[in-house]
């Protein structure tokens, strides 16, 4: 992303160049400290919004109020705030007012030592007010100010000192390990929608599998997703998981991930949390149903997280279904059809390989479906139907809930290529399904 660099470099030249002053600021400069490449670079300035405004052909006034001005260079899109400090969020969504301040002053209402670089690229500098660099030399995560009251500020940032944490692979302060775990109930007086996100980026992230056993420690999990807390402990049989517990098991499977998509992320962490609720020790010890119950109770917990419908369905069906795919090599070929055409199925089967891997290591189930998904082409998973509602109408067929049955039922025959054509799709229907019995009472 070296053309990223140059068109951010060439917006802080120009508002030098009105007399102002500009550097990067936050994430991309400790990146740039650590020696790893920013994905985005946003621009910390003297400049008020409306002199940013005014400077720049293509802007975009997201959060002028708040300072925040996005300026679209090379097809790029920039953040450009002036500086600022904030006062506290006391809605949990944004600060209740800003006002524009002093370099030094926009580093102090920043989260992290490490978050709080600037840097002047005019000089070549590093302009470290707050010992952000001696933290990333000591990778450490630590408050800019006292820990306490910066989460009382903004209580997400017990959750961001997490994702920092498990990312970057570094240890949180003492002072600030010890605020979180004190403060950890007050997370939930955070808006959803920012857990939600906070909490996305972590699962997305390289080590979620860390990011959750910080939740633990810290108690951030049992405030958050008491019913993920609810796995620890929880013992499976020893045949089928050597690796330990529910939780264990679960974590294996988060640090397999490589760069999931949320919906596989989310599902990871979920496919099991039906477990809980029912084990049973019989023959051995069992969890009747984990999957149908653990899809509840993900639909439950995706609601309060607003996901939106789309990808909570998505999450919802995976946990579902993630137990019959091991069947795979026994079922008919309608069904196995169908399980393939399914729109999550990458995410599905990726599920299973990591579950397997995370326990008894077995791919044969895994091959087998690879195999079925390379050589069965779209064409034979899903041919044109042979038959419509149309055809039902010109049968004699009423239209109401037998449709989908009388249709669904064709489909699946079709499917196992016992039915080829239109024609015998037509005359297997007149033959099973009776158009008198199916019009219902008059
Ligand atoms: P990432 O690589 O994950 O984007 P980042 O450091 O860029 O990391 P952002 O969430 O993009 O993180 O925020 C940009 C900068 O804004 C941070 O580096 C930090 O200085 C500041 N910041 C963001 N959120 C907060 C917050 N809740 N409280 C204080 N400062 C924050
Ligand atoms: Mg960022």
């Amino acid at each position: 992303m070296q053309n990223l660099r140059f068109y951010a470099e060439k917006i802080v030249k120009k508002i030098h160049a009105n007399g102002h002053e500009a550097c990067f600021a936050g994430g991309c400069v400790r990146d740039m400290a650590m020696g790893t490449q920013p994905d985005d670079y946003d621009i910390a300035t003297s400049a008020h919004p409306d002199e940013i405004i005014g400077l720049f052909r293509k802007t975009v006034k997201v959060g002028a109020r708040f300072g925040v001005v996005i300026v679209i260079m090379g097809g790029h899109q920039f953040e450009v705030a002036t500086y600022r400090t904030e006062s506290s969020y006391s809605d949990g969504r944004r600060p209740d007012a800003v006002e524009f301040a002093t370099a030094r002053e926009d580093v102090e209402r920043r989260d992290f030592t490490i978050n709080g670089l600037l840097y002047d690229i005019l000089n070549d500098e590093v302009i470290d007010f707050v010992g952000g660099r001696e933290d990333i030399k000591r990778k450490v995560i630590r408050t800019i100010g006292d820990p306490m009251e910066r989460f009382r500020e903004d209580r997400l940032r017990m959750l961001r000192a997490v994702r920092f944490a498990a990312r970057l692979e570094f240890s949180i302060d003492p002072a600030t390990l010890d605020a979180i775990k004190r403060m950890a109930p007050g997370i939930l007086d955070v808006s959803m929608e920012r857990i939600s996100m906070e909490m996305t980026k972590m699962l997305t992230a390289e080590h979620a599998d860390v990011a959750l056993e910080i939740l633990r420690d810290t108690g951030l999990l049992h405030h958050v997703m008491p019913g993920i807390e609810q796995m620890i402990g929880v013992q499976q049989p020893e045949e089928f998981h050597p690796e330990g517990d529910v939780f264990d098991h679960t974590k294996l499977m988060l640090r397999m991930l490589e760069k999931p998509s949320d919906v596989l992320a989310f599902a990871v962490l979920f496919h099991d949390i039906g477990k809980p609720a029912t084990f049973t020790v019989t023959d051995r010890i069992r969890f009747h149903c984990h999957d149908q119950i653990g899809a509840d109770m993900t639909d439950e917990i995706l609601r309060s997280l607003k996901f939106s419908n789309e990808k909570r369905q998505k999450v919802v069906a995976i946990v579902r279904n993630h137990m019959r795919l091991m069947h795979a090599p026994k079922m008919r070929e309608s069904t196995l059809k169908r399980l393939l055409r399914r729109d999550i199925f990458d995410e599905e089967l990726e599920l299973h390989r990591i579950d397997c891997l995370a326990s008894h290591k077995k791919l044969d189930v895994y091959n087998f479906l690879i195999r079925k998904r390379d050589e069965l082409p779209p064409e034979v998973i899903k041919p044109p139907a042979l038959i419509d509602g149309h055809d039902l109408i010109d049968m004699g067929f009423v239209p109401g809930p037998m449709f989908k049955k009388i249709l669904d039922a064709a489909e699946e025959l079709q499917l196992e290529n016992k039915l080829t054509t239109k024609e015998e799709a037509l005359r297997w229907i007149s033959e099973n399904y009776s158009t008198e019995r199916d019009a219902g009472p008059l």
